[in-house]
């Protein structure tokens, strides 16, 4: 009888914690929740040339309304409310925020210690210490105007969402994070561990989830899933034991039933690419494996070219290796391949950020001659798409987080005007004014998102 009260109890318990959490979850139809710590605030902006990555157009002398971190009125004319703060960026051009595609916030190595070989920072790096330099990396893109940033995998123990969820909660700026948690692979996925690692499953892990039979690969999705990843990151063909076309359809099958993720391929080899493809991904990571054929198959498919294309510079690459990167980029644009501005940054270069580490790869673009109001949709609009985000954050919209920067002159002419972000908002917060981190509204105790929505 007791046990059967106390069942009874519980039962009710349960009820009741489920009503508050119904409550307090959005309801149909009301106004948009306001924005961790930007309920309250208000911003009218005043924009000297309003551009439209788009279209590939401008608007002189165009404002910008704010309420609460969202966007709610654009136009040549809009209502200014009594004691909101008027923004002036009337000698400037607006924009909305740039997207890299391809990063990895919880991982920098470097000469020293570990001679830029990845796998000592591992080894030596907790993930608490990783998830504090993740902190410090995604200011240092929002300072360089990367409002969003889609961050796959070598993250430690999940990094990544801490990452995220600080943001999400206000506790912290940064970009909006795209994050893959743990990146699924054949056994030994990107590295080459020793029998004892793999015996033991330490030392490489936890950067890799093994999954080798379709059990292993529902499980791995789930596991990343319920740890907070938002899109799925797989090694297809890291091992001499590639995905098969069935197994990565099993991937594609399992994101999508877990929370409609999508599923991100890191490909170095032309067969493991040709399976990606066939298997409908969502994105194919790095350049390196795509030929003239494959980005004819891969535009006829839509899947994304996210090829992380570095440029040569005296702190990195070589000159064959750059026409190679070059070339392949031509042969993309040429074919109407979806692309995405990417760069896999997990690297530390003395007296740079990692937000000028990144910017700096408009030198593959350039050099690529894809013009520069098609450089700046790509590093816009294609990140949002890529990000599977555009039709919630990204573009300046009513009713959208205001993600906005300004840059001197006008980068629809001159892309390197992206060099010099002068102002940063982000979830209508100033993150940055007049070339100056002002990062003060977004450090606080609170809030705290409710634990079902994280
Ligand atoms: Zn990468």
């Amino acid at each position: 009888m007791l046990r059967r009260l106390l069942k009874f109890c519980c039962f009710v318990a349960l009820l009741q914690l489920l009503a508050v959490t119904q409550a307090n979850a959005q309801q149909p139809g009301a106004s948009p929740t306001p924005l961790p710590s930007s309920a309250g605030t208000a911003y009218v902006i005043k924009a000297g040339r309003l551009i439209d990555p788009e279209s590939g157009t401008a608007a002189a002398n165009q404002m910008i309304s704010v309420k609460d971190g969202r966007i709610v009125e654009i136009g040549a004319k809009v209502a200014v409310p009594q004691g909101v703060e008027i923004i002036d960026l009337s000698q400037y051009s607006v924009l909305p925020g740039l997207v890299d595609a391809h990063n990895h916030l919880a991982l920098t190595y470097k000469k020293v210690p570990e001679n830029d070989v990845y796998y000592y920072t591992y080894v030596q790096d907790s993930t608490a210490l990783r998830a504090i330099q993740a902190a410090s990396n995604g200011m240092q893109m929002l300072s360089s105007g990367f409002t969003v940033v889609r961050d796959l995998g070598n993250n430690g123990m999940y990094a990544d969402t801490a990452l995220r969820q600080a943001i999400e909660q206000g506790w912290i700026a940064g970009p909006a994070i795209i994050n893959s948690g743990i990146i699924i692979g054949g056994v030994g996925g990107q590295f080459y561990p020793t029998p004892e690692m793999v015996k033991e499953h330490n030392i490489v892990y936890p950067e890799y989830l093994d999954a080798d039979t379709p059990d292993e690969i529902i499980k791995a999705v789930r596991q990343n899933v319920l740890f907070g990843a938002k899109v799925i990151k797989i090694c297809v063909d890291c091992k001499p034991y590639p995905y098969s076309v069935e197994d990565i359809k099993l991937f594609i099958r399992e994101a999508a039933n877990a929370g409609g993720l999508k599923v991100a391929g890191h490909v170095q080899t032309q067969e493991g690419a040709r399976r990606a493809i066939e298997a409908g991904i969502w994105s194919i990571e790095h350049d390196i494996a795509l030929t003239d054929d494959l980005h004819k198959l891969m535009a006829q498919k839509g899947i994304w070219r996210v090829g992380t294309e570095t440029p040569f510079t005296e702190y990195r690459g070589t000159q064959a290796g750059f026409d190679r990167t070059v070339g392949g980029m031509k042969s993309a644009w040429a074919h109407g391949v979806k692309m995405a501005f990417s760069t896999d940054a997990d690297y530390y270069v003395p007296g740079m950020t990692r937000g000028q580490v990144v910017i700096n790869f408009l030198k593959s673009w350039k050099a690529a001659g894809i013009p520069d109001k098609d450089i700046l949709k790509i590093m816009t609009v294609n990140g949002y798409k890529v990000c599977d985000m555009y039709d919630k954050r990204g573009p300046l919209k009513a009713g959208f987080p205001a993600d906005i920067i300004a840059v001197k002159g006008n980068p629809l002419e001159e892309i390197d005007a992206l060099r010099t972000v002068v102002f940063v908002m982000k979830d209508g917060l100033v993150f940055k004014r007049d070339g100056v981190m002002t990062p003060e509204q977004f450090l606080h105790g609170g809030p705290v998102n409710g634990w079902r929505i994280r």
